[in-house]
């Protein structure tokens, strides 16, 4: 926070346009997930307010457009969808939980058993540590079963904040760090600046910290899980068009 003198945010960083003050693009992180709770103990602490990130489906999504050589589906919820894409989220689901444990080590991550996270991921870690990302999807039973189609859509649409296969050749174990903990879902955004986090903190770290909880009101604002297609921790809501950048109105992102 110190490196460039003449500002503050780092990789948070926020920027406005002279001629239109009140257009602020995010030139780093914009989507933060609920499941991150160290990050929003300080946005709780600092006051500042987030809105639902209008991912792709997500239920403050307006619409969603998946396009996929050269055939387009328009949906406002994932009910819309052809179950093609049902069936593509159901064999990632069945890949994780049958390759890598998924449903128990999110178990052991809700109730905090270090224990058992650690024993989980140390199974993990001899097995998956030369897999790629593409290698574990191509090997898995539940898309072998269901097909190319299936696992080149997935690459093309993906989960949570949409295509990933740009991360097909990283390893299956940063891909896992990512949806054990539930970070590829349930986005939220910071209101106006987005480098209001570490700007704010840069403003008040001399003052003592308040003691004592405070309420959360990102939290009472925050959605249960959609219940729809996509429900569940290994959700897969599609990649769509637009920005999310200004606020809920807009269709998503792709993703960070
Ligand atoms: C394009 C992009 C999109 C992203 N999208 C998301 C997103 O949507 N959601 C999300 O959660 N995360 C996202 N991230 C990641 C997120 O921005 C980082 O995880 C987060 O900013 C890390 O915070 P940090 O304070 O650890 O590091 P930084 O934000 O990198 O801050 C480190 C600061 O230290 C300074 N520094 C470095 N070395 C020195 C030195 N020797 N002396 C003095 N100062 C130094 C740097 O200049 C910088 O200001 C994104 C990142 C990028 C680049």
């Amino acid at each position: 926070m110190v490196y460039e003198a003449a500002q503050i945010g780092g990789r948070l960083r926020t920027a406005s346009f002279p001629s239109a003050p009140g257009v602020v693009a995010d030139l780093g992180g914009m989507r933060f997930p609920v499941s991150g709770r160290a990050f929003y103990h300080y946005v709780d602490l600092l006051g500042l307010d987030t809105q639902d990130f209008p991912n792709p489906l997500a239920p403050v999504t307006s619409s969603t457009v998946i396009e996929l050589a050269g055939q387009k589906h328009y949906a406002e919820s994932a009910e819309d969808l052809p179950s093609f894409f049902r069936e593509v989220a159901d064999a990632w689901k069945a890949a994780v939980n049958d390759g890598a444990k998924f449903a128990e080590m999110q178990e052991a991550i809700r109730i905090r058993d270090t224990g058992r996270i650690k024993e989980l991921w140390n199974e993990l870690l001899p097995l998956m540590d030369e897999q790629t990302f593409y290698g574990f999807i191509a090997g898995s039973e539940s898309f072998k079963e269901a097909g190319f189609a299936h696992r080149e859509a997935f690459g093309q649409v993906g989960f949570g904040t949409g295509g990933w296969d740009t991360d097909f050749p990283n390893s299956i174990l940063e891909i896992l760090r990512v949806v054990y903990t539930d970070a590829d879902d349930q986005h939220r955004l910071i209101s106006g600046e987005r480098n209001g986090c570490p700007r704010h903190y840069g403003s008040t770290r001399r003052r003592a910290w308040p003691t004592g909880r405070r309420e959360r009101p990102w939290r009472r604002s925050t959605p249960a899980r959609p219940a729809g297609l996509w429900a569940g921790s290994a959700a897969m809501p599609m990649a769509t068009s637009g920005s999310g950048s200004a606020g809920a109105a807009k269709p998503a992102t792709l993703r960070w």
